[in-house]
């Protein structure tokens, strides 16, 4: 750490780690107890989505893969089932994958280094030092989204962090800062810091990094991080049909590359949908009447504009197969749908 700096790395540790004490979070499910496992599947879920929404959702992927042996050997299709709705399946498929990594060249545990850890599939370098810290106190340091943006702030770091040489600077400081000792309570507060209190408005009042904090000095910490260059996102359009027959409706499965990989999903029609229905099913489909409203999604990179179509299956006799399935929206059973097609499926179920 360089003179310039705003306060020496030890000085910076302490308050975080004072303030941890009184402010931090210590009651999150994945803390009791933090096993490695169980640190894993938290840090992937939290890396889209916030603690609140994360939470039932990892009470449920716990009861049902407590560890693991268990996530290694279930279903593809049950695992992506349990992350329905959490979004970015590449997340699930990775999770099952590495699962079965673990339990085919490691014994079903983690590795103690941090190379290893970020060999495994899905496991980045943040990822695999928040794992080996906050389930081992082992002295690595992270680099998620919070802890850039308190970094990038209070060291006003300027440019967009999706910048290699952006990215160097934040490692690099966030090394710097980093204490060997108590690192899993140290990392533990910079996440809680950037979670509660730097956060898109900032509550500087309440932060313990005030004083030192050269973004708040200049001004504005907000321009901190730099954001992403402009880039108007393209659009695409598609057609789902809602075709009804067997008692439900009919899903297909999403081939094993690209969006909602893996998943079921309503069957995309380019073209004349009864036309479709013939080449695919061998079946005649007849459309109905009304048109239920389009709905968008946002991916990252496009949004998705879907049209969904109703249709009513003129003959019974299409069955279900690997690709296909007859889900009836009423049932318990809920294979793994892409969030707008749950949303779009259930919005078309019959009111009794
Ligand atoms: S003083 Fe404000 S901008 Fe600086 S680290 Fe704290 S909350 Fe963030």
């Amino acid at each position: 750490m360089s003179a310039a700096d705003p306060v020496a790395a030890g000085d910076f540790a302490t308050v975080v780690l004072d303030w941890f004490e009184r402010h931090g979070r210590h009651d999150l499910p994945w803390q009791h107890p933090a096993t490695p496992y169980r640190v894993w599947i938290s840090e992937v879920m939290l890396q889209q989505t916030q603690v609140s929404t994360v939470i039932p959702y990892f009470e449920r992927f716990m009861k049902r893969f407590p560890d693991v042996e268990s996530l290694a050997a279930a279903s593809r299709d049950e695992v992506l089932v349990h992350w329905a709705g959490l979004g970015y399946y590449a997340r699930a498929r990775n999770l099952h994958r590495c699962a079965q990594v673990l339990v085919s060249a490691h014994d079903g545990t983690f590795p103690h280094g941090l190379d290893d850890v970020s060999a495994l599939p899905g496991i980045g370098r943040s990822t695999a030092g928040a794992i080996l810290s906050l389930s081992r106190d082992a002295p690595h340091a992270i680099l998620d989204g919070n802890v850039k943006r308190v970094l990038a702030r209070y060291y006003a770091v300027p440019g967009w962090p999706g910048k290699a040489s952006v990215t160097r600077r934040l490692w690099a400081l966030s090394e710097a800062v980093t204490p060997v000792r108590r690192t899993r309570d140290f990392n533990q507060a910079m996440m809680d810091l950037g979670a509660t209190v730097c956060i898109r408005r900032p509550a500087c009042q309440r932060c313990p990094l005030r004083s030192g904090c050269r973004g708040l000095a200049k001004g504005d910490p907000t321009l901190y991080p730099g954001r992403r260059p402009r880039r108007q996102k393209p659009l695409r359009q598609t057609t789902m049909l809602i075709i009804q027959g067997h008692g439900g409706i009919l899903l297909e499965r999403r081939p094993d590359t690209g969006i909602w990989a893996g998943l079921w999903s309503l069957p995309e029609a380019s073209g004349d949908p009864e036309a479709w229905a013939r080449e695919q099913l061998g079946a005649e489909i007849r459309l109905l009447e009304d048109t239920p409203t389009a709905v968008r999604h946002e991916f990252t990179h496009f949004s998705l504009d879907i049209q969904p179509v109703r249709a009513q299956l003129m003959d019974e006799t299409v069955v279900a197969d690997n690709r296909l399935l007859w889900y009836n929206p009423r049932s318990d059973e809920t294979p793994g749908l892409p969030a707008p097609v749950h949303r779009l499926i259930h919005q078309e179920e019959p009111s009794e």
